[in-house]
């Protein structure tokens, strides 16, 4: 018997084109006994599409819970085991945390096969902060519930990345632009490595429009990246900003126009508003 433990790879497959798989992910995919798949139908084309026969088994959200202790056991027995996901990186909105946690508890660290993420992708093409930010995945399907979560994001500084699917991104959209207001940037990465690979981008309102406008444009795999919300300082003089409209109008109605104008948020604003005004005033 033979007391070798074995392998857990997490292998990145490509996120729409197939010449997007790595080497490294052909040689392990080749190499291992088992093969874990989220749906078998899409594995195959693509394991048949770089000639991988190997023993197959679906791991999916409604399983994983169940599979994950005997697949661990089968690895600590010397089995070489790989998870691929239907498209990019597993436990990226993808199955696989629990499989991950349960090897490591065990004692068995999973091994990185890197590749193809959608988020990363489109991040490296959006043209917006790209030092810090905050992956999000998908929000909850219901208007409310979504809109309740973005209004927790609407002041996160970092930017923000959303997957979301065709037959909900104009709705998402629209949510985004309610919360965020019509002047936050977005971009909208629809289809990406693919034929219709488009990307949207502008403030809120025209995005939105744009998409809404075109049936075309609703068709495919969206990531959707917001740009945070502007620290006070950030590209815009707030106080500049403030010091004319304060000339016309009062702290509340001034403070809430320069949100608007410079994305800094409402609270900020009203709270620079006040100490200027106080400044003014005659001792
Ligand atoms: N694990 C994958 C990854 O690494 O990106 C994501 C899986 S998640 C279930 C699928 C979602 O990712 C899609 O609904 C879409 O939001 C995004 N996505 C995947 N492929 C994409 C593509 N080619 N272009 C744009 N978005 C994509």
């Amino acid at each position: 018997m033979s007391s070798k433990v074995g392998e857990l790879y997490i292998v990145a497959t490509p996120i729409g084109n197939l010449k997007d798989m790595t080497y490294r992910a052909v040689d392990v995919l080749q190499q291992v006994d088992l093969i874990l798949v989220e749906d078998t139908r899409n594995a195959i084309k693509l394991l048949q599409h770089y000639g991988i026969r190997k023993p197959m088994k679906a791991l999916h959200e409604h399983n994983e819970e169940r599979l994950a202790a005997d697949i661990v056991s089968q690895i600590d027995q010397g089995s070489r085991v790989a998870l691929i996901s239907d498209a990019g990186t597993p436990l990226m909105s993808d199955p696989g945390f629990r499989l991950v946690k349960t090897a490591q508890k065990a004692g068995i660290q999973a091994l990185t096969v890197p590749g193809a993420c959608a988020a990363i992708a489109a991040l490296s093409i959006a043209g917006l902060p790209t030092d810090r930010f905050a992956f999000e995945g998908f929000l909850p399907a219901k208007a409310a519930a979504r809109e309740q979560r973005l209004q927790i994001l609407k002041g996160e500084s970092r930017t923000l990345i959303f997957y979301e699917a065709k037959h909900r991104i104009v709705s998402f959209l629209c949510s985004l632009q309610m919360v965020f207001g019509d002047l936050r940037k977005v971009v909208v990465a629809r289809e990406l490595t693919k034929k219709f690979e488009s990307v949207y981008h502008g403030e809120l309102q025209v995005v939105v429009t744009r998409i809404a406008d075109d049936e075309q444009a609703q068709k495919g795999e969206y990531v959707v990246i917001v740009e945070g919300m502007k620290e006070q300082g950030e590209d815009v003089d707030l106080d500049a900003v403030l010091q004319v409209l304060l000339l016309e109008m009062g702290v509340s109605k001034a403070s809430k126009l320069a949100a608007k104008i410079t994305g800094v948020s409402k609270n900020q604003c009203y709270q620079r508003a006040l100490e200027m005004q106080s400044k003014k005033r005659p001792m």
